[in-house]
């Protein structure tokens, strides 16, 4: 079983809470600030706006985003 979807999200950020605000950044992904909250049984959430991925510290989906490679910026 896979923890995470197959695919790519354009930014994946670690993060340590739950509930989490995303306004996409600088740039073209720019958008109103929304607030997330991750489910703690799938452990990762993808912001609807911008696609960047939010992955819950510790959780099945953390340890799948290192296996791949993949660090906390
Ligand atoms: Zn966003």
């Amino acid at each position: 079983m896979s923890a995470l979807p197959a695919h790519p999200a354009p930014a994946t950020e670690i993060v340590s809470k739950t509930r989490i605000a995303c306004d996409g950044g600088e740039g073209a992904l720019g958008h109103p600030r929304v607030w997330l909250s991750i489910p703690e049984a799938e452990g990762w959430i993808d912001c609807p706006y911008c696609d960047k991925r939010f992955i819950l510290e510790g959780s099945e989906a953390a340890k799948a985003h290192e296996r791949m490679g993949g660090k906390a910026a």
